[in-house]
């Protein structure tokens, strides 16, 4: 089966032609932590985790590289141009890397809720200085970069003479210097447009590092350039990323890629739309910012009760990744509805008794939504079709179709591969199960805390014992006790 992508460079649809097959090299950004992951942060794992596992499932050896940006990220709304993991770090009187890591965490337990699987590789900013130094020298010694101060910067002009700077954003460099506003070292360069490589650090600034020019930290683009290069080599297949990145960010690593090795890296590259709130943007300034631990847990205005993992995941799904996604509690409400449907003919199955006859051909299940989505990620014709297969399902259990006992084993073999294995949906535990389970741990505490009261040591030891080996953690609190399940 030939799976087909839109590139944003060609804006066209392409064949999918690895450049050395099987092997499949896949580059994607990802987070910058220095904040709760949010929304924001769903759309691009659950669509690059969807092309990981159709990639797989055409037999691809698949090298995923997901970053982690620790380091150097400067933001435009930041009032003073201190790198936020910096001043956070400054302001709670904390290690920056310690910062960097709870974040980490939080994002990847985040990720793991949502059905994402873990990248090849998740290398860190911090970790590849080194190789961001080098890449610096070389753009300098190829002459597309020039030094100021301590910093350095990249010459989008002189580029712009010998390449095409612009050519995947579509944009020109007169409207780049009309867009463009005062920032940080700006006096620094020479262009409005010109973009850092290395930056001197403030004397304030507690994430530096030498180098041959100050101590300082590398420019943002530079650590996906360098990364890539280090993990994919020269050429790579598929770089992807939210649409929002694609200037300057993408834009930058292309410049830089060709800059140092007077050629591009990539072949395909792919982005994700945004998701919208209600209609609007999301952002902390407009007020409409949902974290995914809110979302889990329904604990934020905007929300009218909790929506599970798997619901933001089939939500997700169920729109083209090239498309926008609204979030309302409506839109959530009506895809928590279709994934229950399709978790209870998942469950239905089971419970089908197979007949001498078929009277239904299920040989194409698999294929149908494979080639939905080997058509450039198509998840919404994906769902409909395996929509078309629940209702088959469904005339199975009430009698009204039959299988026999090969057909029906088929059937159940490529329904889960579809819903588990390439959509990633899995079966969660329903809200009664999860409430008889969180009553009867409180009431083993309850039995343990008794215990401790009597100075029983050995019982209540043994109750944290046991619960630990079934992956309940307890935690002893001055006021009462934490659990949490593993
Ligand atoms: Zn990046």
């Amino acid at each position: 089966m030939k799976f087909r992508l839109y590139n944003t460079l060609s804006r066209t649809k392409e064949d999918f032609v690895p450049y050395n097959p099987p092997f499949v090299g896949l580059y994607v950004c990802g987070p910058t932590v220095y904040g709760d992951p949010h929304l924001g942060h769903a759309r691009p794992a659950v669509t690059y985790d969807l092309l990981f596992r159709l990639l797989k499932a055409l037999d691809y050896k698949v090298r995923y590289v997901r970053n982690i940006t620790d380091v150097g990220h400067l933001e435009h709304d930041s009032d003073d141009g201190e790198d936020k993991l910096a001043k956070k770090a400054r302001l709670e009187q904390l290690e920056p890397m310690e910062v960097a890591q709870y974040y980490t965490n939080r994002y990847r337990d985040a990720m793991k809720r949502l059905g994402v699987l873990p990248p090849s590789i998740e290398p860190q900013a911090s970790g590849h200085i080194i190789e961001q130094i080098e890449l610096v020298k070389q753009i300098l010694n190829a002459g597309y970069a020039y030094e100021s101060n301590g910093s350095v910067y990249f010459d989008v002009d002189k580029y712009n003479r010998d390449h095409n700077y612009g050519k995947l954003s579509g944009r020109s460099t007169d409207e780049m210097l009309s867009a463009t506003r005062d920032l940080d070292g700006q006096s620094d360069k020479r262009k409005s447009y010109d973009f850092a490589l290395w930056k001197k650090a403030a004397p304030e600034h507690i994430m530096r590092w030498p180098s041959p020019w100050s101590d300082g930290f590398p420019g943002w683009h530079l650590e996906c350039s360098a990364m890539s290069r280090k993990y994919l080599g020269d050429r790579f297949d598929i770089h992807g990323g939210g649409m929002d990145l694609i200037f300057p960010h993408h834009e930058c690593e292309i410049a830089q890629s060709t800059a140092s090795m007077g050629h591009e890296a990539v072949r395909y590259w792919m982005h994700n739309n945004m998701i919208t709130i209600d209609g609007r943007k999301m952002g902390k300034s407009l007020g409409n910012f949902i974290t995914l631990e809110e979302l889990f847990s329904g604990d934020n205005e905007l929300l009218d009760k909790a929506y599970s993992p798997m619901t933001i995941r089939f939500f997700i799904l169920q729109a083209h990744y090239r498309s926008t996604l609204d979030f309302s509690s409506e839109a959530l409400s009506a895809a928590e509805k279709g994934l229950e449907r399709l978790m209870n003919a998942m469950a239905a199955l089971d419970k089908i008794t197979p007949s001498d006859k078929s009277t239904v051909d299920v040989s194409k299940l698999k294929d149908e939504c494979m080639e939905s989505l080997c058509d450039d990620l198509n998840s919404p014709v994906a769902i409909a079709t395996l929509f078309e297969w629940v209702k088959v399902v469904n005339q199975l259990h009430d009698g009204s179709q039959t299988l026999t006992a090969d057909d029906l084993e088929s059937l159940k073999s490529q329904f889960r591969f579809v819903v588990t294995d390439l959509l990633g949906l899995v079966p969660e535990m329903e809200k009664n199960e999860e409430e008889l389970i969180g009553g009867l741990i409180a009431m083993i505490l309850d039995v343990r805390k008794q215990a401790k009261e009597e100075k029983n040591w050995a019982v209540s030891d043994k109750i944290r014992d046991e619960l630990a080996r079934m992956g309940v953690t307890v935690k002893d609190r001055k006021d009462g006790t934490d659990w949490e399940i593993k």
